[in-house]
């Protein structure tokens, strides 16, 4: 095989997964966007997601900024060497790194050091498989953090909270499927994509649901018993109410795909693979001479450019939502600005906020602020960055990071240091509730994986504190403007997040009736 050949169609293919969402992903999408109703928070949401999917098209960048764990599946001929193709995919992917393609995501799983490259003890992970075929079959998904936290796995028989006992049969396996799409809610960025396997063992049965996530959107499975479940869930999981991002409203889920294998008399194991709306997974034919690209799949049918309908439009929607009261923040924010805020309220932030993920707020709990937090807004973001020639740092991809994990913190960093508003997504929790009531803060829901929109909000790069954490992990203080958001956690003691895990919980019930007999 020309290698050369090969590692430069593996970086294509990795940033065209990173920057392109393929067709099937994109129908699904322009279908949801058309189920809600004008002027609502999914709507808004949606019109939020759709302009990021073309940005990072046309600007060739990361539709998120988390790239996740690179996974490749790989299948060849017989003969093909396999540890040549293994060192032009890690080549590859510290190339696609160093461009920003990619965000620096491997860190050592006891230090918390970031190797820089995206290369390291188990990542990228790449699974070969032989067949009679004359052509490389290489697919690859980028999984993000967020969604990939989503997954659940459950043991059969199980009592299941608001469905009840879940037994070795369809039914069950209908009651799992449904329990896994309400425990998300919106925290894996919704509306998401789920594969479901059903039997093997623990690491077998997640091996089998996330199988499912290479078969297109719109394929028919040719199992009818699978595929009657498959049209089930899809129907009736939308019921549930959570919505985009959590936010309440039509659609939860946009795909569902569950795959069977065989097991043991003693297990039954029904593995559930939660994949985010920034559903980044591509594949290619690949000539195993010349080592080039024949053909891209995931092709197949119409391409939704989501300018073309109404660029104008959804630029002005989200700019200013219908049937929404857009308050206009900058900080340093007044305990009294913050105690205005309600539950729904959307709010357009101009000047500075600093990021902070796990390591800064850990760092914050027990040392000094590098900066003067005072009335100040904190970004739960670990943003792509790129240095030019000259030494200036610019963002190439900032969305939102799931803020949940900062929960044992959060209240008392932003007593300690009096900061007034946080942005994340997927919410948080009572601990934080009771803070932001007490000390008057704010909880805002950015659109989570709308990187490229975010970015286009930050105007400039004013400075960088705690380096040493790396790039995703680091304090970085942002200029922005326009930065969009959702008041979901209010000072009044009120949680959208809760309200909705409330109102879907009641949903959930009435699926609690057996089925399938
Ligand atoms: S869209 Fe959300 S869950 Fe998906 S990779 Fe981005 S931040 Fe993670």
């Amino acid at each position: 095989m020309n290698i050369e050949n090969f590692q430069e169609s593996m970086y294509q293919l990795i940033v065209e997964t990173s920057t392109n969402l393929p067709k099937d992903v994109r129908r699904a999408i322009k279908a949801a966007a058309e189920r809600e109703n004008a002027g609502t928070r999914a709507a808004m949401s949606l019109d939020t997601i759709t302009n990021n999917i073309k940005m990072a098209e046309d600007k060739v960048s990361p539709i998120c900024q988390d790239t996740g764990l690179p996974t490749f599946k790989i299948k060849t001929p017989v003969g093909a060497n396999q540890i040549e193709m293994k060192q032009a995919i890690y080549h590859a992917i510290a190339q696609a790194t160093k461009d920003g393609k990619l965000r620096p995501n491997s860190v050592d799983s006891l230090t918390g050091e970031n190797s820089g490259d995206n290369l390291g003890g188990g990542i990228p992970v790449i699974k070969f498989a032989q067949w009679e075929k004359d052509y490389l079959d290489i697919r690859l998904i980028l999984k993000g953090g967020g969604c990939e936290n989503k997954n659940i796995q459950y043991s059969l028989p199980a009592e299941l909270e608001g469905l009840g006992r879940a037994g070795r049969d369809l039914d069950g396996i209908r009651k799992c499927i449904l329990h896994s799409v309400y425990q998300a809610q919106g925290q894996g960025c919704s509306a998401g994509f789920i594969g479901v396997g059903i039997g093997g063992d623990r690491s077998s049965g997640y091996d089998l649901a996330k199988e499912q996530l290479f078969r297109t959107v719109d394929d028919v499975n040719p199992h009818p018993d699978l595929r009657s479940l498959e049209e089930y869930v899809m129907e009736n999981a939308n019921k549930l109410g959570i919505g985009t991002m959590g936010f309440g409203g039509e659609t939860t889920l946009l795909g569902c795909k569950i795959g069977v294998m065989n097991r043991i008399p003693a297990s039954f194991y029904v593995s559930v693979a939660y994949n985010c709306w920034a559903y980044r997974r591509l594949g290619v034919a690949v000539n195993p001479e010349t080592g080039e690209i024949q053909e891209w799949m995931y092709q197949d049918g119409e391409k939704i450019d989501f300018a073309q309908p109404a660029a104008t439009e959804i630029a002005a929607a989200v700019e200013t939502p219908a049937e929404q009261n857009v308050i206009t923040l900058t900080a340093p924010i007044t305990e009294e600005q913050i105690r205005e805020l309600k539950v729904g309220d959307v709010v357009q932030i101009n000047g500075m906020m600093y990021t902070g993920r796990d390591a800064i707020h850990k760092y914050l709990s027990d040392h000094d602020a590098p900066v003067d937090l005072n009335g100040q807004i904190i970004y739960h973001c670990g943003p792509v960055m790129l240095k030019d020639k000259e030494g200036n740092w610019h963002v190439k991809a900032a969305g939102p990071t799931t803020s949940i994990r900062e929960e044992p913190y959060q209240g008392d960093i932003m007593k300690k240091f009096g900061i007034r508003a946080v942005i994340g997504k997927g919410g948080m929790g009572k601990k934080t509730l009771a803070a932001l009531q007490e000390h008057g803060g704010v909880y805002l829901n950015a659109i989570g994986g709308a990187a490229q929109y975010y970015a286009d909000c930050i105007k400039s790069v004013e400075g960088v504190d705690l380096m040493n954490f790396g790039i995703p992990e680091a304090m970085w203080h942002l200029q922005v403007q326009g930065f969009t958001a959702v008041v979901t956690m209010d000072a009044h003691g009120n949680s959208l997040h809760e309200d909705v895990e409330k109102s879907s919980f009641e949903k959930l019930t009435q699926f609690a009736d057996r089925v399938y007999k």
